[in-house]
């Protein structure tokens, strides 16, 4: 199945935003292996984004229109889809109850203006919008297939996630039989290596093996089209072998795993127990391995301080002053908490006085140990940013660090 998209909003063309919802559809299409030749950005004007409809229609099977379902006068992708296809645009009473229902919420009487987002084109259907007051639409016309998705962010990323490529995955199943998928998930690898450990298999056809990339993790969805799900399920595991041969050791879990919830699991197989002390995450790191699957075997206890001196207040960390500079004291930290509570593994972040005056851009030197029965691990990073990014991203890597 070939994709076109097309991206509709002239703030788009004047660089007023970037255009983040063309990632979030990319990687979806991607993973369903769906190929995307052209995308298209258009401004809000009409005949413009009729005539982009209708080029793509001459060489897309599936046309995905992002924006301008609004009830502006400048949303005008209802009627430039009407346009395209020469087709009446008429009132859907399920259109018209999404719409109805957002305003009913909000105890409003429903906008005059906001009835035109319950037209779709004559033959469409539309899509729930839990969250805003446009609903989508999905229109299947002479072999081709239109969706309509909302511009917000937020309204586009779950239509796109919970609809769209739901319907679309039971529409390739019509064809192809059924579509599963596996995500594997990485961490303490950067995106390059893995490109260059995995280039092949990433230009895998069927399975289609696709990556994204967060702070600290890769995700690797495999998806396979097969007539069974048994033989699908077979691909996929053929795949994930090739993948562990390589990269095995990165691999911390699979779907709904969660880096917390990997370290929990290795610890409560050692029959390990852990301690931490926090002094720039904010209770972060007690937090993520406290509530984890599986905790209650493995999380003794944490230590939050904002200011390190306080620590000292703390009986653990008696006797002896801890130490003033960042790079000693959180390996005394760690250790500390290790011997306080009788655990295993002690851990700790340590933060050294932040350089700038800009709070969106300070620089942090961060310390980050791990004492595992006396065996002290250290880790200095240095990042810039803004508070709550840092010490997410510190709390993190002390996972990483644990899981490695
Ligand atoms: P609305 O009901 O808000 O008018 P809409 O479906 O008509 O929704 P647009 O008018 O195209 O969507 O865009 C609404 C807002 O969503 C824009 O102001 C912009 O901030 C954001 N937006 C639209 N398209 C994108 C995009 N591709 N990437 C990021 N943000 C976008
Ligand atoms: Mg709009």
């Amino acid at each position: 199945m070939i994709c076109e998209i097309i991206f509709t909003g002239t703030e788009l063309l004047l660089g007023q935003i970037l255009n983040t919802n063309a990632q979030v559809i990319e990687q979806e299409l991607s993973a369903l292996g769906i190929d995307l030749y052209y995308q298209v950005t258009v401004g809000d004007n009409l005949q413009r984004c009729a005539a982009a409809i209708k080029q793509a229609a001459g060489r897309a099977d599936l046309i995905i229109v992002g924006g301008g379902l609004g009830p502006t006068e400048d949303d005008i992708s209802r009627e430039a889809l009407a346009e395209a296809l020469q087709l009446e645009l008429v009132q859907d009473e399920r259109a018209l109850e999404v719409v109805r229902r957002f305003f009913d919420r909000r105890g409003l009487p429903i906008g005059s203006n906001n009835l035109k987002q319950a037209l779709v084109p004559a033959g469409a259907r539309p899509v729930d919008n839990p969250i805003g007051t446009a609903p989508g639409v999905i229109l299947e016309h002479a072999g081709k297939t239109y969706i309509l998705v909302p511009g917000p962010p937020p309204e586009f990323n779950m239509m796109v996630r919970e609809q769209v490529m739901p319907y679309l995955k039971t529409r390739l199943a019509g064809q192809v039989g059924v579509i599963k998928s596996r995500v594997l998930k990485f961490c303490g690898i950067g995106e390059s290596l893995l490109d260059e450990k995995l280039g092949d298999l990433l230009k895998s056809s069927n399975p289609t093996v696709a990556p994204t990339a967060k702070f600290s993790e890769i995700h690797l969805r495999i998806t396979a089209k097969a007539r069974q799900a048994a033989l699908a399920e077979q691909m996929i595991d053929a795949m994930e072998y090739r993948v562990r041969e390589r990269l095995g050791s990165y691999i911390f879990g699979i779907d709904d795993d969660t880096l917390p919830g990997a370290v929990t699991r290795l610890l409560h197989e050692q029959g390990k127990t852990i301690a931490v002390a926090e002094n720039f995450t904010g209770g972060q790191l007690a937090y993520q391995l406290s509530s984890a699957s599986g905790a209650e075997h493995t999380f003794a206890a944490g230590l939050v301080a904002r200011e390190y001196r306080l620590l000292q207040e703390i009986s653990c960390l008696r006797p002896g002053d801890i130490p003033a500079a960042a790079k000693e004291r959180a390996g005394y930290m760690a250790q500390a908490v290790r011997k306080q509570f009788g655990t295993d593994i002690g851990a700790a972040v340590a933060v050294h006085r932040p350089v700038g005056e800009d709070c969106a851009a300070r620089e942090y030197s961060l310390y980050l140990a791990a004492d595992c029965n006396g065996r002290l691990m250290q880790r200095k990073v240095i990042w810039s940013g803004g508070r709550d990014e840092v010490a997410r991203r510190a709390a993190t890597l002390v996972l990483v660090l644990l899981w490695r």
